[in-house]
């Protein structure tokens, strides 16, 4: 692992950074995951960036190659809930790149019904999604990531960590992608491999924005704040993907604004 302990000099600042590294990110070919792998190329991040549908990414790679970010981003179709996809995502990111350091764990999504609604295919495709895509690409990516000692980001939610009502099945894949954070990160500790989770309140992602008529202006200047967005997500894994959070492992780190003002379901005001 990159550690270091001249924390005071300007050289120290280098530790936030991705220059150089390859990261994976699941499901940016929107919102959040978008959002990250255009940070990470900003950051000098080469990226594989995975989506079902590939025109999807190709046209984020292709934006990301004609901005000023020095990372490339290389795009690939991959459904993380299917293992042969996986298995191929890692072979066209060690074909491209040649190993990874940095996994986002982003694919995912919610459902919104009460229990009594929930089929079991809805109950599936949800855990299938948020959890077993987790675990699907965190065990292939495995031995490329001891090999680099490198870290594995998940994206997690509050509604794992509160529990939102009418969201039974989301809820419970968050919690759980939360909890493999922490079994893993202390299974793999002895491997060099870090493993933290991010859980995000509300995120003013496009879609979200348009779901719920909010403005792309968001307040910032009131503490309790409902709507975060996804840059300040992003903002939040780069630090936990970078050397500079060599100290932190299974952690699962809410971005809510304030905890104290987080209602599960309450929208921006
Ligand atoms: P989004 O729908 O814009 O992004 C989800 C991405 O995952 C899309 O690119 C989608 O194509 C991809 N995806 C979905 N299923 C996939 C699959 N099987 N295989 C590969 N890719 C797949 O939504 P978002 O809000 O940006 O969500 C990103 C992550 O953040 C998700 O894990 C979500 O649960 C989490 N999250 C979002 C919020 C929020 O308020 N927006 C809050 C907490 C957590």
């Amino acid at each position: 692992m990159d550690v270091t302990d001249n924390s005071t000099t300007p050289q120290a600042l280098n530790r936030f950074s991705l220059e150089g590294k390859t990261a994976v990110v699941t499901g940016g070919s929107s919102g959040i995951g978008r959002t990250i792998t255009e940070l990470f190329a900003a950051d000098g991040a080469d990226v594989v960036a995975c989506s079902r549908t590939l025109t999807d990414v190709e046209t984020v790679a292709d934006e990301i190659a004609e901005s000023d970010r020095s990372g490339e981003v290389h795009p690939v179709e991959c459904d993380v809930t299917d293992r042969e996809d996986v298995e191929a995502l890692a072979e066209a990111t060690n074909d491209a790149f040649g190993g990874v350091d940095v996994l986002v764990n982003n694919a995912g999504g919610a459902g919104g019904e009460p229990l009594d609604e929930v089929t079991p295919e809805a109950w599936r495709q949800v855990v299938e999604v948020n959890l077993t895509g987790t675990y699907n690409c965190t065990q292939v990516f495995g031995d490329a990531l001891k090999e680099s000692s490198g870290s594995v980001v998940n994206i997690g939610s509050m509604a794992g960590e509160y529990g939102v009502a009418g969201m039974t099945p989301y809820s419970a894949a968050k919690s759980g992608v939360s909890a493999f954070t922490r079994a893993l990160a202390a299974e793999w500790a002895d491997e060099d491999v870090r493993l933290n989770a991010v859980a995000p309140g509300f995120i003013g992602t496009d879609k979200v924005r348009e779901m719920f008529g909010v403005e792309r202006d968001i307040d910032r200047s009131n503490v309790a704040r409902h709507m975060g967005t996804p840059d300040e997500v992003a903002d939040l894994v780069r630090f936990l993907a970078s050397p500079a959070a060599s100290f932190v492992d299974g952690e699962v780190v809410e971005i809510t604004g304030s905890p104290l003002v987080y209602e599960p379901g309450k929208l921006a005001e």
